[in-house]
């Protein structure tokens, strides 16, 4: 059968047309072969500068960095703030009638174990279509895409209504000095900054194609808390009843058995109904009234009994270091545990420790707090930013669903959210679960093409939120 084309479909069919040409022009200007050659070759001289942490020894990739804006006529500057750790800005400066975007990547990567890899770890070698090294996922790529968004801003970019400042920060994997020390001394070069993308995103590649992007909105909050029981030391001929040990056993017992509260955010809620179209019924309709399907004590218990959702919905504990004697003959007169606590936005750590304590049920055991507790924040998805983000990956891949993530983990945003910046992470790379094996992992490595269509992909969206 012949169709006949109305005149309105002609219409239609000619402005897109038009608009299409528009856009291939506004592209096209681009040589992004050019470009992404050279994205290429950068990641893998990026990943050949060792910044493991420990010792960090940023001061190298800041030099990297340094080196190819100069080359590019790109303002920058490093702070060394102490021998060997350092961190850059650089900028590309707008007319100021919009506050800036900061792109946020740290230099430091976690050490790798040159045995357990097929490459050598900072080789940047390219093997099967795969620029291997450590940092090639977390988050050198990253740094990479800030590095060639800068780069082609400065050359192909229009005029902007906002700065666009780079941002490479030293010591995220251990401590964060790098960040707190920008923010303590250096502040007044990006603090009144509207946005802010870094590492977070977690983007899901499934037979090829793109099916989940997430935009980490928020995080969950470290509180590390060490338990201590102390008793009657002896021979382990001679058993003591309520020695130490025991008493922490005992303690440890009641801390697995008490299942936290349920709660539901409304990022978390968001996440659930997004994803909802991807589930076979009946989980599909669950999903879709997460809130309303929660209630029911037994979809609640099987929910949470998957790891991958049990987080989001609760303050969750792990055990895992232990200590008692050194001897297998001696009752020792301590034992201590501790307790990888990770708290929701707006949990108040006071709270959960009154919790835990009467969970404990033993007030001569003591409970300490180990590490410098960060109040969990999040960032508001109601703006421009995330609809750009949202609309350019739909163009870009049209089956994918863009959502709202809360990490496990914690990411430097935290930090820069409470300067009031918004703070997402989100990057266009797109992994599948087993490349994902490679954070912190052996054989670390991204694939040649993210790199590429990543580069243009990012450009695009700091272009157009930067316009
Ligand atoms: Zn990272």
């Amino acid at each position: 059968m012949r169709r006949v084309i109305s005149r309105p479909l002609v219409v239609s069919l000619l402005a897109s047309v038009l608009a299409l040409s528009v856009y291939a022009q506004d592209g096209d200007r681009i040589d992004w072969p050019r470009y992404q050659d050279m994205a290429v070759d950068l990641m893998q001289q990026y990943l050949r500068v060792n910044t493991s942490n420990p010792p960090g020894n940023e001061i190298e990739a800041a030099r990297f960095l340094k080196k190819i804006f100069d080359q590019h006529g790109i303002e920058n500057e490093i702070f060394e703030y102490k021998p060997g750790r350092a961190n850059i800005i650089a900028r590309i400066k707008g007319n100021g009638s919009k506050r800036p975007i900061i792109l946020l990547s740290h230099m430091d990567v976690v050490t790798a174990e040159p045995a357990s890899w097929e490459v050598d770890p900072f080789s940047g070698v390219i093997k099967n279509d795969y620029i291997y090294g450590r940092g090639a996922l977390d988050m050198k790529n990253e740094g990479l895409l800030h590095l060639m968004t800068m780069i082609l801003l400065k050359h192909e970019g229009p005029a902007l209504s906002r700065d666009v400042i780079f941002l490479g920060t030293a010591d995220e994997e251990v401590n964060d000095e790098g960040s707190l020390w920008m923010i303590a001394n250096k502040a007044d070069l990006f603090k009144n900054a509207e946005y802010l993308l870094t590492e977070g995103g977690d983007n899901l590649l499934d037979g090829g194609s793109v099916k989940i992007v997430g935009v980490d909105v928020a995080e969950k909050a470290p509180f590390w808390l060490r338990l201590t029981a102390t008793g009657l030391p002896g021979h382990g001929s001679r058993p003591v009843a309520d020695s130490a040990t025991n008493r922490l056993i005992r303690a440890m017992n009641r801390i697995l058995d008490w299942e936290t509260p349920i709660k539901l955010l409304p990022a978390v809620e968001q996440f659930f109904k997004d994803v909802a179209p991807l589930q076979r019924e009946p989980l599909r309709t669950q999903f879709a009234k997460i809130r309303e399907s929660l209630k029911a004590p037994v979809f609640a218990k099987s929910l949470t009994s998957q790891r991958e959702y049990n987080f989001l919905l609760r303050n969750t504990i792990s055990i895992t270091m232990l200590s008692g004697s050194k001897q297998t003959n001696v009752i020792p007169n301590a034992a201590t545990c501790n307790l990888d606590v990770r708290l929701l936005p707006g949990e108040s750590p006071e709270d959960f420790l009154t919790a835990l304590k009467t969970v404990v049920a033993d007030p001569s055991i003591k409970i300490d707090n180990v590490n410098r507790f960060k109040p969990p924040n999040s960032s508001r998805i109601d703006t421009e930013l995330f609809t750009l983000i949202a609309r350019k990956t739909k163009e870009n891949h049209p089956g994918a669903i863009v959502t709202t993530k809360m990490l496990s983990g914690y990411t430097e945003s935290q930090l820069y959210r409470q300067l009031g910046i918004v703070a997402y992470g989100w990057a266009p790379i797109y992994t599948t679960p087993e490349e994902d094996e490679g954070v912190h992992g052996n054989n670390e490595r991204i694939s040649v093409r993210n790199v590429r269509q990543g580069t243009r992909e990012f450009y695009e969206v700091v272009k157009e939120i930067s316009r």
